[in-house]
């Protein structure tokens, strides 16, 4: 370009030369002079609407010139393929994304700030019974018609995911916004994992139904023997009576458990004053340990909602850990605070403590840290189950700190807005 222009510069000024040249032979300088410029003008102005009518219409076929003209031709015309060529890429780019969406197996939904839909993907359609030229640029919750997705829209609190029944069909459904306002919802169908579950649960509520009337009458047999035989056999008949504990013990908490994923949704709610339920805590645990530990009851009041039967059973099950996992005389303290917006109560023990590689599974069903010592202590390795079951269903965190050799704090953090 930069030589082109040199060059049609150097025409310029040979033309203006010859034009000197002959406007001094014939005395017509200024008149020569406004000749050649006018033509100069017009030859460009020629050239500029030969360029946008190329422009408004650019193909293959590029306008042909001399001098400058050409050269910016030329340029025009590769800064226009090379532009067709980004733009055929950009453009199979976006079908294949399309295509891809389209094709996911869960659904795909994009919505406005305003909940209208604005695109989707057939696994939505199929789900949501949604078509795409007549659902597009409708409210979602119109097609959708259920209050508590509604709710869940509008509070835009997106965290978790929103369980719902739709045309008999379990759905988990997610929603990520991002920019500009709009949102991504992702649904997919769980009826399957659900009844899956529902199988597993009902599984368990049988079978721990159905042994724990054979246990308890081995247990009643061993307790009549035991008062009638003789020394050599009271030992035999001692560890069957610890063993039948044992399973009627496990069979008791696994009855909680299939008891509390039964119900999804707390149906005795109360308002409570947590002080209250840890005094009645207190209460048991002194009955419970016996005085072996120094217990301490550290309860400020504070009202909120949830199941009071619950809750008791959770914070009891904290406590019976914290006296199983606690060396005598050491302290055990049970309180509650209001901290950050938030009610906090649970037990703070300086007992054995925990590794920290232990502390995402310690809320699994069975899983011990020491299986041996859980055992002699009497625990059935579901009780921390139990109090995630219970900090669920009141939509709190169970939170867990612990050091080895200096003790643990097991705690329920329930939000403000539960505090009433
Ligand atoms: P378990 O009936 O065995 O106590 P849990 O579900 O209540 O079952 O607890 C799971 C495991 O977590 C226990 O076996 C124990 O290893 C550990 N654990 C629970 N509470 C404490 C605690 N306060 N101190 C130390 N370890 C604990």
């Amino acid at each position: 370009m930069k030589t082109a222009l040199r060059r049609e510069i150097l025409a310029l000024l040979f033309a203006v030369c010859i034009v000197i040249v002959l406007g001094s032979m014939t005395g017509l300088m200024l008149e020569l002079l406004l000749v050649t410029m006018c033509l100069y003008v017009v030859w460009s102005l020629y050239n500029i609407s030969l360029m946008i009518r190329w422009l408004s219409k650019p193909s293959k076929n590029h306008p042909k010139s001399v001098g400058i003209w050409d050269e910016i031709y030329y340029q025009l015309y590769h800064l226009y393929r090379r532009q067709r060529k980004a733009k055929k890429k950009l453009s199979s780019i976006v079908m294949r994304f399309q295509e891809s969406t389209q094709a996911m197996p869960f659904a795909a939904i994009v919505l406005n700030s305003n909940n209208e839909i604005q695109w989707f993907n057939r696994a939505a359609g199929h789900m949501f019974n949604l078509q795409q030229g007549r659902d597009i640029g409708e409210r979602i919750t119109s097609l959708i018609r259920n209050p508590e997705f509604f709710l869940y829209l509008s509070k835009k609190k997106f965290d978790d995911a929103f369980e719902f029944k739709f045309n008999y069909r379990q759905i988990s459904l997610s929603v990520t916004p991002y920019s500009s306002g709009d949102y991504l919802v992702n649904a997919i169908d769980i009826t399957q994992q659900r009844m899956m579950d529902d199988m597993r649960r009902d599984f368990i509520a049988n079978a721990s139904h159905e042994l724990r009337t054979p246990i308890t009458v081995i247990a009643g047999y061993a307790e009549i023997l035991q008062d009638q035989v003789d020394t050599d056999s009271a030992v035999p008949i001692k560890k069957i009576l610890q063993q039948t504990d044992r399973v009627q013990k496990i069979i008791e908490d696994l009855m909680v458990l299939a008891r509390l994923e039964s119900r999804d949704t707390l149906v005795d709610i109360d308002k409570i004053d947590i002080a209250e339920v840890l005094s009645d805590v207190y209460s048991d645990a002194k009955i419970l340990d016996e005085d072996r530990h120094e217990l301490i009851l550290a309860a400020e009041p504070a009202i909120i909602e949830g199941s009071r039967d619950e809750l008791q059973m959770a914070v009891l099950n904290l406590v019976t850990n914290a006296i199983r996992y606690t060396p005598e005389k050491n302290s055990i303290r049970i309180y509650s605070e209001k901290k950050n917006g938030h009610v906090v109560f649970g037990v703070n023990d300086s007992g054995i403590g925990i590794m920290p590689e232990h502390l995402p599974r310690l809320t699994e069903r069975f899983y011990r840290v020491d299986p041996g010592r859980s055992r002699e202590q009497g625990g059935t390795g579901l009780g921390l189950a139990i109090v995630k079951h219970v900090a669920d269903r009141h939509d709190a965190r169970l939170l867990i700190n612990s050091v080895l050799g200096e003790g643990s704090d097991f705690r329920l953090e329930f939000e403000l807005g539960h505090d009433a």
